[in-house]
């Protein structure tokens, strides 16, 4: 009862009584909010105009344009999307379990099983936003892949279970989300997406037999941002921290630029050679020969069977 009370009011936003806040952002907050008429409960993203310019207003805006168009089961659905004078509503399918930052955090790291089952995930829906409708999302990371919990089902899942990474953290209750494991991952956050040129989709690049190559190649180039970013997600996920990091961003950038990562021992020593060369494949600094979201899928490490029963995501 406290946390309501202490909610703020947004006009136009009456159908929905908000619960909580779930993240934030540089101009937004996001809400846990419930419909009242209907009880569907939704997250909405409240975006502050005022402290926009114009160009991060349209931006928001082509971020509700993109998203509009989307409908996969790996990607955060945009309910609806309204507005007053000083605020954008964009009313989100809700995602309980919160970021996968935090399952991260939480577990330090995953075992490959797990890893496995959410990259599988992230990468279907990549798969969809390349190969479909030609958007490239730019802002992979943690952060923005968000999840539904589902509980332990022990009679269905082999050892080691969804949780096998530390042991200790088996059948740990998640405050706010009723104790369970990583179910169905979605991408969320099109805020930095864009719109590529796709021979299929006829994006609005005007008649493309007079596209320029540069064009057409900075725009398969542009794909490849989201698999180097797939690249570090699991790279993340399998040992708990990411491949490049200095606190110095001089730093960083360079050793993001060479390509300059490792598989540092001992955090590595027993993870699989086989996840290691997908990883290998992901960060490759010459976009060209980076693997691209189908050879991701004819990888080894991937086709390898998956011990999640289907019904559980
Ligand atoms: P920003 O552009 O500010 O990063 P995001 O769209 O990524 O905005 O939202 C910020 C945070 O709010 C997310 O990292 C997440 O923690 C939370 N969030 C966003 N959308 C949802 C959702 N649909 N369900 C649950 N939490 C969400
Ligand atoms: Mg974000």
């Amino acid at each position: 009862r406290e946390q309501r009370s202490r909610m703020p009011i947004y006009p136009g936003l009456e159908r929905y009584r908000l619960l909580e806040k779930m993240g934030d952002g540089a101009f937004s907050n996001v809400y846990k909010a419930i419909n009242v008429v209907t009880g569907e409960k939704v997250a909405i993203k409240v975006v502050r105009k005022r402290e926009l310019n114009n160009a991060q207003r349209s931006n928001i805006l082509k971020e509700v344009r993109i998203m509009r168009q989307l409908k996969h089961k790996s990607i955060v659905a945009l309910k609806s999307f309204s507005e007053s004078d000083d605020y954008y509503y964009l009313v989100l399918e809700l995602m309980e379990g919160g970021e996968l930052f935090h399952q991260i955090v939480r577990l330090t790291y995953f075992s490959e099983q797990l890893s496995r089952h959410v990259i599988v995930q992230v990468a279907e829906g990549i798969r969809y936003l390349h190969e479909e409708v030609g958007v490239v999302h730019r802002d992979i990371k943690p952060e923005n892949l968000l999840f539904e919990p589902i509980p332990f089902i022990p009679s269905k899942v082999p050892k080691p279970n969804l949780f096998d990474e530390p042991k200790e953290d088996e059948g740990e209750f998640i405050p706010g989300v009723g104790g369970g494991g990583i179910g169905r991952i979605k991408i969320a956050d099109f805020g930095l997406s864009k719109i590529v040129w796709n021979e299929q989709t006829m994006t609005p690049c005007g008649t493309v037999g007079y596209t320029a190559p540069e064009i057409v190649k900075d725009e398969r180039y542009s794909k490849s941002v989201d698999m180097w970013a797939l690249g570090c997600v699991l790279y993340t996920m399998l040992c708990g921290f990411p491949p490049f990091y200095d606190e110095s961003i001089r730093d960083l950038t360079e050793k993001v630029a060479k390509g300059s990562y490792s598989f540092l021992s001992p955090w590595w020593d027993n993870i699989s050679d086989s996840s290691k060369d997908l990883i290998t494949h992901l960060l490759t600094v010459d976009p060209e020969k980076r693997y691209t979201i189908n050879q991701f899928f004819e990888h080894p490490w991937i086709k390898e069977q998956q011990i999640y029963p289907k019904s559980a995501i």
